[in-house]
């Protein structure tokens, strides 16, 4: 099976000295969920901006075999490669409704009612509300929002940064169930930035660990099935980064 998205040789550079992410190479399999885990400032978010185009960046990116390193976002966006970012930057003072719509403005209208019914299928606890200002909506449905607006644009590859932040883990495990069925039903891939090992486990097939902006550590999601296991790639990949 090709890789729909290859990156090879990341470097990220704020500014002429500051480098964030450093020689990092991967792949996402088509319908695969891949995750980055590292704790703050390891250079996932920094990962995630290089491959949506928002970031200078030196290496070579290949989505659906064609470099698009180079591309601008808009075009990226346009090929299907959708980034959430961390913390929701969904837009207050709109309705639920019109956040969506904001998010499909690349579609036709058939497609944009189309993608409207799905998303509001797919969390019906905003459907509820679609009507109402977004600012109205709590932390879980301002995430479940953002997740939304991000498929409305029909992604590819979804750029998943931190969805779990400040969520109480019954509503993550919500979030990822909900993301693990329309991955199956829609061909859809993941990269998914996160750092609570356990959570990611719920909806990665595997993972890349990283600290001080280079990958240290792989894993496939059924090597870390019993405990012991988990908490070994925990020592080894994220303990000492945590206490840094
Ligand atoms: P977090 O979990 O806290 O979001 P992260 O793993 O996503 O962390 P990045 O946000 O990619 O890490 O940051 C990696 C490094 O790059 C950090 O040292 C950070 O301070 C630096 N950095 C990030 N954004 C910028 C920026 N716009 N200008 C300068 N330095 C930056």
């Amino acid at each position: 099976m090709t890789d729909l998205i290859r990156v090879e040789g990341l470097s990220v550079f704020y500014g002429a000295s500051a480098q964030a992410v450093e020689d990092v190479s991967f792949t996402v399999a088509p319908a695969a969920v891949v995750a980055l885990l590292g704790a703050n400032g390891a250079g996932k978010s920094s990962i995630m901006k290089a491959i949506a185009g928002l970031v200078r960046a030196e290496g070579a990116v290949t989505f659906d075999g064609e470099r698009i390193d180079g591309l601008p976002a808009r075009e990226r966006v346009r090929r299907g490669i959708v980034y959430v970012p961390e913390g929701r930057e969904i837009v207050g003072d709109l309705t639920v409704r019109e956040n969506l719509v904001l998010g499909g403005y690349n579609a036709t209208a058939q497609d944009r009612r189309t993608r409207l019914d799905m998303v509001l299928e797919l969390f019906p606890e905003i459907a509820n509300k679609a009507n109402g200002g977004a600012w109205r909506l709590s932390g879980g449905e301002q995430q479940m929002l953002a997740i939304g607006r991000g498929l409305m644009a029909a992604p590819r590859l979804l750029l998943l940064d931190e969805p779990s932040l400040g969520l109480a883990p019954l509503l993550v495990r919500r979030v990822f169930d909900r993301l693990a069925s329309i991955r199956g039903e829609r061909e859809l891939a993941i990269l998914l930035v996160e750092q609570n090992l356990r959570m990611t486990m719920r909806l990665a097939n595997e993972i890349h660990f990283l600290r001080g902006g280079r990958l240290i550590g792989h894993k496939r999601a059924d090597e870390l099935k019993d405990e012991a296991a988990r908490q070994e790639a925990v020592d080894a990949y994220l303990g000492v980064a945590a206490a840094e």
